[in-house]
């Protein structure tokens, strides 16, 4: 592809249909492809569609599985007494509760009512869902000073977590 006319002038126009979000991204937008307007010579230009566009890109909307959340902050409540413990994960909560049947939760059931640490998966609940790994960490924190859950030990403190 010829980019250039015989006098060197950029002659070619290329244009990109973009959904206009807001006039900030637009900026941004118009000077990445000035950027590359000049690396190759050509003029880009966007050419910017209605917000109704971004509709289209809008993925369903869907629940997943209590096991499937991640960046949760959970609630262990033992089926058998007052036990209870709070924590959060970034990965999926199941991978916690099985993490969890060979740690301070699954000795629980096993040492104190002789019970299969198989079967803990049942008493979990997420509190929170977050936004991201702080966010678990700060509510996780908030939800530890409300609740006191008893098995929660000084090393599950947000300090503990920031600095391993
Ligand atoms: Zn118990």
């Amino acid at each position: 592809m010829n980019l250039k006319n015989e006098k060197g002038v950029a002659n070619s126009f290329f244009s990109n249909l973009l959904p206009f979000k807001d006039q900030k991204s637009a900026n941004a937008v118009r000077h990445q492809l000035s950027d590359l307007s000049r690396k190759i010579d050509a003029v880009v230009q966007p050419v910017y569609v209605s917000k109704k566009f971004k509709g289209h890109f809008k993925p369903k909307e869907h629940k997943p599985p209590i096991v499937n959340q991640q960046n949760v902050v959970y609630y262990y409540k033992c089926g058998l007494c007052d036990t209870d413990y709070v924590g959060f994960t970034s990965r999926h909560l199941h991978q916690r509760v099985e993490e969890h049947k060979r740690s301070t939760i699954g000795y629980h059931v096993k040492d104190e009512h002789g019970g299969d640490p198989d079967s803990i998966g049942s008493n979990f609940e997420i509190l929170k869902k977050c936004q991201n790994k702080l966010d678990c960490l700060i509510f996780e924190m908030l939800f530890i000073r409300k609740l006191k859950p008893k098995l929660n030990k000084q090393s599950d403190s947000i300090r503990a977590k920031l600095f391993t």
